[in-house]
């Protein structure tokens, strides 16, 4: 049921799609927000083993959609180089399909909160990182992204730089 790309020579090969993924630190979720308008949220992520995490506060906006439906898309724009020459930018992004899950489950919940500490402070000591989530875990929630549909493209110009 996804759709395939139209220019499909600028689609990245799915192992790069994923290494975007992997290397990113924000995109967008966007979830199916009030009254039929979408939501398109930023948010700081983690990428690992075709799921995609999220922390959040216990309520809001985005928690209310994806309570509701969890289908939902996400993006990360890994490159948009602007060449005014060229009126284009250079860009490479990613664009993933598939569903949220609202963790409950304590022993899942820690572990994706410590995958984002991880991410985030890969420096800190094991001693900080425990700390500092014990402290947030109260207030946070934890979203399960499960990846249906991976695709990454890149801007035809630095395709064409493939071939050279
Ligand atoms: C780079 C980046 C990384 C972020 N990382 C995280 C993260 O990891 N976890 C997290 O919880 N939040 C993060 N945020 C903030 C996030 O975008 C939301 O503001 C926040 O999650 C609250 O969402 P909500 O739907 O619960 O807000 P609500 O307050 O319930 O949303 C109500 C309304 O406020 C407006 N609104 C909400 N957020 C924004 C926004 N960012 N910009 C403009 N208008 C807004 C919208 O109109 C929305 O309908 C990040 C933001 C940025 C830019």
């Amino acid at each position: 049921m996804f759709r395939p790309m139209r220019r499909a020579k600028q689609q990245l090969p799915p192992a790069e799609a994923e290494a975007i993924l992997a290397g990113g630190t924000s995109g967008v979720l966007a979830v199916l927000g009030d009254d039929g308008y979408p939501y398109a949220v930023p948010l700081s992520y983690v990428y690992a083993d075709g799921k995609i995490y999220f922390h959040c506060a216990k309520s809001g906006h985005k928690l209310d959609a994806v309570r509701r439906e969890a289908k939902a898309s996400f993006c990360v724009v890994a490159q948009d180089q602007v060449v005014p020459a060229e009126y284009t930018t250079y860009f490479r992004s990613v664009i993933a399909f598939g569903r949220v899950r609202v963790l409950t489950e304590p022993r899942e919940v820690r572990a994706a909160i410590e995958k984002l500490a991880r991410r985030y402070a890969p420096e800190d000591t094991a001693a900080r990182r425990a700390e500092l989530i014990e402290k947030e875990l109260p207030l946070l929630c934890m979203l399960e992204f499960s990846v249906e549909h991976l695709t990454g493209k890149e801007a035809k110009e630095l395709m064409l730089r493939r071939g050279e």
